[in-house]
């Protein structure tokens, strides 16, 4: 036994939202790289990056969803649960979406989607994964949270984004006290500035790509494998002693 085998996921089940692209295609890589059986969920279908994981000779399936929708987190996690054989091990929540906009004239319809798919679909999958993990006596929950609700990160106007992120942190924390004494361990991650299609038109905006470049003391933004690494030591037996944890992966963005 060596500190890597720490890191190996054999005979888990994970079902992660967000799958198919951006930072929940880098923690499906990392999870099933370390030899999870990976359930891939997503609104739009992708049958090609799920051939290319078969090929590549992981173990993974697909449930299609939109969790926008509030039956939808329930039955996701109870398909994950049979073809998981019974089983529901990691429940990764990172499906997620952006809106920008001043608060004064914020439009309600988009407030209530960002809550609805950020936030209440999280409470959604975490409240239906309960039900397998207690029974287990074991899980791992792992919320995709942000630097933004840490700080206020400028110049984009997001406070119901950031309010959104603050509240999956607190989410997780509050389950991670909750459930502790029944096997199961929540933890967050609070990604920076990571290259995805999420972040692509800001990136390449003439005044907010320098300033989110200029604000990260790395100069870059990160790639969907950091947060994929994270995800790894927070879903795996690396990380037994924690729980609770809202670790920070942003360039040093935050300590300033
Ligand atoms: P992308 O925009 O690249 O991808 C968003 C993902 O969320 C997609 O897989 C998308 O599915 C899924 N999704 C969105 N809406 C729904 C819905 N209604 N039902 C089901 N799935 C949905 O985003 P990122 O990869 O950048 O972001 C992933 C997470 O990380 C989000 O929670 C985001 O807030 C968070 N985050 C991202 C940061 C960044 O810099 N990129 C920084 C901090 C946090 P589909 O492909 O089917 O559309």
């Amino acid at each position: 036994m060596t500190v890597f085998d720490l890191f190996r996921l054999d005979g888990k089940a994970a079902l992660v939202t967000g799958a198919t692209r951006g930072i929940g295609l880098g923690i499906v890589e990392a999870l099933a790289e370390a030899g999870a059986h990976v359930i891939l969920s997503s609104k739009v279908p992708k049958p090609e990056v799920l051939a290319r994981f078969r090929e590549a000779g992981h173990k993974v399936d697909y449930i299609q969803g939109d969790v926008q929708d509030p039956a939808v987190p329930a039955r996701l996690v109870e398909a994950a649960v049979d073809i998981g054989g019974g089983r529901l091990d990691i429940l990764v929540n990172n499906a997620g979406v952006a809106k920008h906009g001043e608060t004064h004239d914020f439009a309600e319809g988009d407030y209530r989607r960002l809550m609805d798919i950020n936030l209440d679909s999280v409470f959604r999958a975490c409240q239906a994964a309960l039900g397998p993990m207690r029974r287990q006596k074991s899980g791992v929950i792992l919320n995709i949270g942000s630097i933004s609700g840490l700080v206020s990160n400028i110049p984009q106007p997001q406070a119901a984004y950031n309010a959104s992120k603050a509240a999956v942190h607190m989410l997780t924390r509050s389950l991670a006290s909750d459930y502790a004494d029944e096997g199961i361990r929540a933890n967050a991650i609070a990604p920076g500035y990571i290259a995805t299609d999420m972040t692509s038109g800001g990136l390449a905006d003439p005044v907010w790509g320098p300033v989110w470049r200029d604000m990260t003391p790395m100069k870059l933004a990160g790639s969907p494998m950091d947060i994929g690494a994270a995800a790894l030591y927070l879903c795996s037996p690396a990380s037994a002693y924690v729980t609770g944890e809202v670790l920070v992966v942003d360039g040093g963005y935050t300590v300033r």
